[in-house]
């Protein structure tokens, strides 16, 4: 790979500014470090990994919350760790099987039966799913022509909803609630008639082809870290507990940035931070056109998770993660404003992480932490009555699939969607800031409508979910850090030869 630093830049500039140590932003760091610019990587929290940090207490290890990749064979998060070096430092945990739990219209919680990880059999699905006999011969003929459908053809579907696709295939009713619940209200954290069909097809295909339920060793955000730590040992800086507060602009270009440690220059800045938050708290919304600013205040976060940490005096499962679900929890658009107003059932899918069972070092010896995430809204300043309904709903579910769990509980964290967006993006907008992937892949956000890397001012990228990726939250930050880390090369280097010094 070329190492080719700008030798013309002046003493104490860096080439590129990023800000946010999240998979995108410290994986496009780590690229462009690695690629010989002068890298200055600022997060403002002290460990990397933004959505996916990884936390420790009192002897476990584990992601804040639920976060479980795909796909297993030939991720980004490997690849990236394999480019830059750094392979040693972050250990990726695939656990032989996974743990979702149907509840039958009778009411009764049914485990999937130990299944790999690296594929599916639809069989086993089926019987699991109690699929009648005359039903499973088109429903795996679903199957085939869903995980067979070329590139070209799945890219048609971009702008119709996965829901109004599914239904055209009149898939039984359980397997249309798997298929939405384990892969789509959690993968994308949208209602599934706004998920683009695209966006969730080539998702899918990769999970049923290539496994999913990919973990980390000490947490998800040791895959950042192991990043951030790519950057320094190529020379690039990386300053921890920084938060950035300004990205600086002169003429309709970016000059640098001002930082609680002081202001940096640099005529290319990347964030990290959220589209939003990047144009309306951090370069201001007088710097650009109206019309893009209305377009940015237009564009709509995927939803939240909520849940909760049960720290564990004994095992209750050997399963390492799961959804617990029923032929009534996909979330429409109109069932979830509904719930919302309290008019409607809270009950959706929940998921759940046990990091002890992909990691044995990850809890005390006899100990398991177990997490959940139901669906939220994203809104930071939920109501605390709001957060206990949702919060309910979730453990109500939890304890009907796990009688036994209740009496194991030595204590308990609540985390919310105020926990996503501190430890995460700003909120720049009234109910946005909390959500789990970024903005939302909805219909009119995805393929030729995803919103450009590249801002309407000169030297500004975007990287992370909101641009510049595809697929499941952290593969897509990756994916993101990995396109715009190109483009950056591309763009520093064609200055460069055009305009000689910047
Ligand atoms: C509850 C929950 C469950 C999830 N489950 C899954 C899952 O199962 N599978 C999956 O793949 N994904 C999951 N995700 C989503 C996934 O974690 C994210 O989509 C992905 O990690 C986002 O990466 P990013 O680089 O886009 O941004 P972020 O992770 O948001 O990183 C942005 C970084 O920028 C920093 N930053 C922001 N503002 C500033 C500033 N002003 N100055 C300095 N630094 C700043 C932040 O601190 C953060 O570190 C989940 C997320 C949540 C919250």
């Amino acid at each position: 790979m070329a190492t080719t630093g700008t030798q013309s830049a002046k003493d104490g500039q860096y080439d590129v500014i990023i800000i946010g140590a999240g998979f995108g932003g410290a994986s496009c760091a780590g690229l462009l470090a690695r690629r010989g610019l002068r890298v200055l990587l600022t997060e403002k929290n002290a460990v990397a990994g933004g959505k996916a940090m990884s936390l420790s207490k009192n002897g476990f290890t584990y992601t804040a919350w639920v976060v479980i990749g795909a796909p297993v064979i030939d991720n980004y998060y490997q690849r990236m760790l394999d480019e830059l070096d750094v392979a040693e430092l972050a250990t990726l945990a695939i656990p032989g099987t996974q743990g979702s739990i149907y509840k039958t219209p009778e009411g009764k919680y049914k485990l999937l039966p130990s299944m790999s990880s690296d594929g599916t059999d639809p069989n086993v699905l089926f019987e699991w799913l109690e699929i009648a006999e005359e039903e499973r011969g088109p429903a795996l003929q679903f199957f085939a022509e869903m995980t067979l459908m070329p590139a070209d053809q799945v890219a048609q579907l971009s702008g119709t909803s996965l829901d109004a696709w599914i239904r055209s295939k009149n898939v039984p009713r359980p397997l249309y609630a798997f298929l939405v619940s384990l892969c789509c209200d959690g993968m994308f954290m949208v209602p599934v008639d706004s998920l683009d069909a695209a966006e969730a097809i080539t998702s899918l295909q990769q999970m049923f082809t290539r496994g999913g339920g990919v973990f980390c060793e000490g947490g998800y955000g040791r895959v950042a870290e192991a990043y951030c730590e790519a950057v320094r040992r190529s020379g690039g800086q990386v300053l921890m507990s920084t938060r950035s507060e300004r990205i600086l602009v002169e003429d309709g270009r970016v000059t640098g940035v001002q930082t609680r440690a002081g202001t940096f220059e640099a005529p290319i800045v990347i964030s990290n931070a959220g589209l939003q938050p990047t144009v309306l708290r951090l370069v201001g919304e007088e710097h650009f056109d109206k019309s893009y600013v209305n377009y940015v205040k237009e564009l709509v976060p995927s939803y939240s998770l909520l849940g909760y940490r049960y720290f564990l005096s004994r095992p209750v499962t050997d399963r390492p993660y799961g959804v617990i679900f029923s032929n009534d929890s996909p979330w429409s658009l109109e069932r979830f404003n509904l719930a919302r107003r309290g008019e409607a059932s809270r009950e959706g899918v929940l998921y759940y992480e046990v990091p002890s069972n992909y990691d044995p070092n990850a809890a005390p010896e006899g100990k398991q932490l177990l997490m959940t995430g139901c669906f939220c809204p994203p809104d930071p300043d939920l109501s605390k009555q709001e957060i206990q309904a949702w919060a309910d709903a979730g453990e109500q579910t939890l304890f009907s699939a796990f009688p036994e769990l209740e009496s194991a509980i030595e204590s308990k964290e609540l985390f919310t969607t105020r926990s996503v967006a501190n430890a995460t993006r700003d909120s720049a907008l009234p109910g946005v800031g909390g959500e789990t992937i970024g903005l939302g892949q909805v219909i009119g956000q995805c393929g030729a409508q995803k919103p450009s890397i590249k801002a309407p001012i000169g030297g500004l990228f975007y990287v992370g979910c909101d641009a510049g990726g595809t697929g499941v939250g952290t593969q897509q930050a990756i994916e993101s850090g990995v396109n715009v880390a190109e483009a950056v090369y591309r763009y520093h280097h064609l200055r460069y030869a055009t305009f000689g010094a910047d």
